[in-house]
């Protein structure tokens, strides 16, 4: 995968600097990064970036790897659902982390030990302010801040508070632990920054052993230095913290030679989906979806279960490379890069999601001919599957038309079509319902035509698809549509429920030849003419679901283009 990391695309900083690492034997030649979710919340289409990311600099050498650590330092958000859910989407996504899985909450007893370390030479201190005065005492970037009047205070004192923090003796918010660097710096993040605070939420690892939880600047340095990190990637709203990570290295006495290296690049945002893990999750909680894995969530795992391949969401991730600045990124390249691996991998079967009957008049009411159909025309090597042909049938009420224009190749009154591997049939006759609508299709059609092409090579030019009625298996069809209208949403000062695709989902029962009948959960299949689809885990046997993960054709830009 190394090599396609500087593939397409435009190009990637980061893969630039680790290689420039390695080849001047920086950190002794060794390469390591980690991926670190905070398990508050399921991975999507950015952490995908993230993943793809950092696994991949792992392989810029042989020796290099990609640690996975659960940054879970918040024990109110965090849930051991999440840091499950994780580690399933992270191995669907085509990545494994050995035994190099970790989590910062197994490194709390080292923080707390280098937090009273930190105590005992000056260099942190246990504050008593309220947090508002903590706050007020800070400034901001026009106003120095003002020293705690707790900041000299003895040493000895603030490692006894500490303890009794630590032991639950205080609540929420009686006492902090903040480091002494400078209430006059201009790095306002430098200005005597918290290290620790209380709180008697229980943690989802170590239970109610600790009243006192580390804030993330204190932990996530810290922790890349336990492991040996060496390159410390993340998003650029880390950019400020740098200062400060570095300082925390220096403080705890890492060498400078071996000190993680911090980088940041542009966090992924990729049009019509929204990758805040606040907003999905009040999409859940709100119930606009039907959990984190709907179909059209931006998930992983509801990207999987609309039908998405991991290689599709690799390669999107690696084609758009790495940026510097934050974009927004064009979905139809994510859409691009699932077409064409789902072109090229899933078999093709016939089903009609909006049944219209038709009859073939003259053909036999007991007439059965099974065709042994390829299930991808271009590689006859994948097999094939058996599609009977009967007298009754379905097609598609869209493929018919009872008054069309003249270059309307497809089923219409007196018009020849082909049925897609079967036979030639004309419409003779049309029957309506009471209210006007088309119920059935009367058509004859001709015997020697068996096979689809005409004995005397006459030419038709329309193929429509169609299921035999006497064998159709029913299904419900979703057919799911981008969750957004609009682009980017919430970009402004719109609420982005307001912004919802009222359109996103439509259920429809539709009728399949018998081999999509047996298709098991997860399987991917091309509907010919429809475009792609998989099976829903929801399914059961002899009541099937089919996602449809996307259109053969972009419909959107079609609309875009009739606007424009
Ligand atoms: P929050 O602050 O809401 O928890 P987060 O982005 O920090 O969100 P994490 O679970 O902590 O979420 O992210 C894990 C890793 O994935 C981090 O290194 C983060 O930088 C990266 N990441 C998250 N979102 C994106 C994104 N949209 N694009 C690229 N990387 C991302
Ligand atoms: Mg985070």
């Amino acid at each position: 995968m190394s090599d396609e990391l500087e593939s397409d695309g435009p190009g990637n900083f980061v893969a630039d600097k680790v290689r420039e690492d390695l080849a001047q034997g920086k950190f002794g030649g060794r390469l390591r990064t980690r991926f670190p979710p905070e398990p508050n919340g399921y991975l999507h289409i950015g952490h995908a970036k993230a993943i793809v990311l950092n696994f991949g600099l792992a392989e810029l050498d042989p020796a290099g790897r990609c640690n996975l650590r659960f940054d879970d330092t918040n024990p109110s958000a965090e849930e051991a659902e999440f840091a499950e859910a994780i580690e399933r989407d992270l191995r669907w996504l085509g990545y494994e982390w050995g035994e190099h899985l970790y989590f910062a909450s197994d490194y709390f007893e080292q923080l707390y030990d280098w937090a009273e370390d930190l105590i005992r030479r000056g260099l942190a201190y246990v504050d008593s302010q309220s947090g508002e005065q903590i706050r007020e005492g800070r400034g901001d970037f026009h106003r120095p801040g003002v020293n705690s009047p707790f900041r000299e205070r003895a040493p000895e004192e603030s490692l006894g508070l500490l303890r009794r923090m630590r032991a639950g003796e205080f609540p929420e918010g009686a006492h902090v632990l903040r480091a002494k660097i400078d209430m006059q710096s201009k790095d306002l993040k430098k200005r005597d920054p918290i290290m620790y605070r209380i709180l008697h939420t229980p943690h989802h690892r170590t239970g109610d052993a600790w009243h006192i939880y580390p804030i993330y600047d204190w932990a996530h340095g810290q922790s890349d230095a336990i492991e040996g990190i060496t390159h410390s990637v993340c998003t650029l709203e880390f950019q400020n913290h740098r200062p400060l990570y570095e300082w925390y290295l220096e403080a705890i006495g890492i060498p400078e030679g071996e000190r993680p290296q911090q980088v940041e690049f542009a966090r992924l945002n990729v049009g019509f989906m929204i990758t805040s893990k606040r907003k999905l999750a009040q999409l859940v909680e709100e119930k606009h979806v039907a959990g984190w894995d709907d179909p059209r969530m931006p998930t992983l795992a509801g990207m999987r279960r609309r039908g998405y391949t991991p290689e599709s969401i690799r390669a999107f991730c690696e084609r758009i490379g790495v940026a510097k600045r934050d974009g927004l990124v064009d979905v139809t390249l994510l859409e691009h890069a699932l077409r064409e691996h789902l072109n090229a991998t899933s078999p093709r079967a016939m089903a009609v999601l909006d049944p219209i009957e038709v009859v073939i008049d003259n053909m036999p009411e007991d007439f059965e001919h099974v065709f042994s159909l390829p299930l991808d025309p271009t590689d006859e090597t994948r097999g094939t599957r058996e599609v009977p042909l009967t007298q009754r049938l379905y097609v598609e009420r869209g493929d018919f038309m009872e008054d069309p224009p003249k270059k309307w190749w497809r089923l219409a009154p007196g018009r020849e079509v082909r049925l897609r591997g079967a036979c030639l049939v004309t419409v003779k006759r049309v029957e309506h319902g009471d209210d006007g609508e088309v119920t059935r299709l009367v058509c004859e059609w001709d015997p020697d035509s068996l096979g689809g092409s005409a004995p005397d090579g006459r030419k038709v030019r329309g193929t429509v698809h169609w299921v035999s009625a006497k064998h159709a298996v029913d299904a419900e069809v979703r057919l799911y549509d981008r969750l957004f209208s609009a682009e980017d949403p919430g970009a402004g000062d719109t609420d982005f429920l307001t912004q919802l695709n009222p359109d996103s989902l439509k259920v429809v029962s539709a009728k399949l030849e018998p081999w999509l009948g047996t298709r098991e959960v997860e399987e991917r299949v091309q509907f010919e003419r429809v475009g792609y689809f998989c099976v829903d885990p929801e399914s059961e046997p002899g009541a099937l679901v089919f996602n449809r993960t996307i259109a053969l054709r972009d419909s959107w830009a079609k609309l875009a283009k009739k606007k424009g």
